[in-house]
């Protein structure tokens, strides 16, 4: 792979007045996860995260609150979702909020352009709107209500009566993208994945598209219409724009060359408006479509998805208060097939925790930094002639780090950490087998118990590297404690694809104290 190529990778933008719960953290992580591993193995990367701060709903929320629509986004941006992103120990490179000027303006070109160009046209639209979804729905979307809406019709997915709205209103001219997209998805089978969503995605599209409203007239929290003021951009619209306005569209075309086209990370309630509106609107521009739009699963939490409509939210912060970020992270990645759905429970993560955290990986840490201090004053010695096992670990250390850099770029991270946990499993067998306790007294044995610790230590050293993009908080700490700094620089400057060549790490390292990297948990913290 060539060292100069760009990887960008979007989350979706989230509505301020939701509440953050860890579908979000979900999202949020795995966007993280992919981006560091990308800018650890030396990709021109830049990640992108934000608000989606137009529309009704948040009008209706803010004036709900006594507050002006950007007082409210302001106040809910700063309060919850750039803590989010701490919480989490996200490293995004930006975060848009779609009332920048920046985005505001390239809306207004986007949309100019696409007026003038002959794409949009005025029209009248009468149909069913879902003030939950910003969005008229087809009839087919709608179901007939229970309970205090019983008899009527409501959106399937809020549960709410739906409004009959009859507005004049500007049109994009989606329909005459069909064939193009249907096109596109044949010829590209990446473009949308993973298999299941492009299936459905297809099938959509093969029924015909219809032309999309894109104004409204009747409130004025967006994006005004350039060339008729009394209307503003429909929201997704005017959101889904923020992809290109936060690299350059409109004005920066070196920026925008340079990062474009995107990754996009959706979950699957949204992957209509990115895999068929978003790319008919780029190819009416003329710009490139996406790069892949992947749809990861719904999180379940006792059977029921984590929805934004629904606040069956669990606060991200409850786990991490417990667990740590690191812990987080690592197992919303491991224990879903990222595209799959997932359920959460707090055993399952308690279970995982103890035992591959804390038992597997930390305790390895803790041992082979502990071994390297008894038994050889914290000073790493030069190995002997390596024996069958010795390589057998150099091996499994070698073919994790290729495993696990083709699983991130098949978009499969689960399968990542399960490589290079191999390394973890290994390990820990090798000390087994080995037994360094005994070496130790052996004074015979000494050059084979340089052997076993140099061997220990230089796969601490590439789990170290491998891990940071997972567990950059534990992988810092052992970083520090392997002492590799003074001879190998900074962690984050460890090069991923370079991490399975073996005898990095020199001898003569001198290694410091470890702390715990998974602390036990109070069983009575976890049954509280
Ligand atoms: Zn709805």
């Amino acid at each position: 792979m060539p060292a100069d190529r760009s990887f960008y990778i979007t989350t979706p933008i989230f509505y301020p007045s939701d509440v953050p719960h860890i579908g979000h953290g979900y999202t949020e992580v795995a966007a993280d996860v992919l981006s560091r591993w990308h800018r650890q193995a030396g990709d021109d990367t830049w990640s992108l995260t934000g608000t989606d701060e137009h529309g009704q709903k948040m009008l209706r929320t803010a004036t709900a609150n006594d507050m002006g629509p950007r007082e409210w986004a302001d106040k809910l941006v700063q309060e919850s979702w750039i803590p989010l992103l701490e919480t989490l120990d996200i490293a995004n490179d930006d975060f848009i909020r779609t009332t920048q000027p920046r985005h505001e303006q390239g809306v207004a070109a986007f949309i100019q352009k696409l007026y003038d160009t002959g794409f949009i046209e005025a029209g009248d639209y009468e149909g069913f709107y879902c003030v939950g979804c910003e969005e008229y729905k087809q009839t087919s979307e709608l179901v007939t209500g229970t309970g205090k809406y019983d008899g009527e019709l409501v959106c399937a997915i809020h549960s709410i009566p739906v409004e009959l709205l009859k507005e004049r209103n500007y049109f994009f001219r989606m329909s005459r993208f069909t064939d193009r997209l249907l096109a596109l998805y044949e010829e590209r089978p990446d473009f949308v994945q993973p298999d299941s969503a492009r299936n459905e995605v297809v099938q959509f599209v093969k029924q015909g598209l219809d032309d999309l409203s894109i104004s409204r007239s009747t409130f004025d929290w967006g994006v005004p219409v350039p060339w008729d003021t009394k209307h503003v951009v429909y929201v997704w619209f005017d959101a889904l724009l923020n992809y290109v306005t936060a690299v350059g569209f409109d004005g920066d075309e070196a920026t925008l060359n340079r990062r474009w086209p995107a990754t996009h990370l959706v979950g699957k309630d949204i992957l209509r408006f990115h895999a068929v509106i978003w790319p008919a609107m780029l190819m009416a521009a003329g710009l490139e479509v996406p790069k892949q739009v992947f749809a990861h699963g719904w999180l379940l939490v006792g059977g029921e998805k984590m929805s934004k409509s629904k606040l069956t939210g669990i606060a991200p912060n409850q786990i991490t208060d417990v667990f740590g970020s690191d812990a987080f992270r690592y197992y919303f990645l491991r224990a879903i097939p990222f595209g799959q759905d997932g359920s959460f429970s707090w055993e399952d993560l308690a279970a995982r925790y103890q035992a591959e955290l804390a038992n597997g990986f930390g305790n390895l840490a803790s041992r082979v930094i502990a071994m390297l201090t008894r038994y050889r004053g914290g000073v790493l010695p030069a190995p002997g002639e390596a024996s069958e096992r010795d390589l057998g670990i150099r091996e499994t250390v070698r073919r994790a780090a290729v495993e696990a850099d083709l699983a991130i770029e098949r978009m499969a991270p689960h399968e990542a950490v399960a490589a290079i946990w191999t390394i973890v499993e290994e390990l820990n067998g090798y000390i087994t087998l080995e037994e360094p306790w005994a070496l130790a007294k052996d004074p015979e044995q000494a050059g084979r118990l340089d052997s076993v610790l140099a061997t220990a230590a230089e796969g601490l050293r590439a789990l170290a590297v491998l891990l940071s993009p997972v567990l950059p908080k534990a992988t810092a700490k052992l970083w520090t404690a392997l002492g590799a700094e003074p001879a190998l620089g900074l962690l984050l400057d460890q090069r991923l694809r370079a991490a399975g060549d073996w005898g990095k790490l020199p001898a003569g390292t001198t290694v410091q104290a470890l702390e715990p990297l998974f602390p036990r948990i109070d069983p009575e913290v976890l049954n509280a």
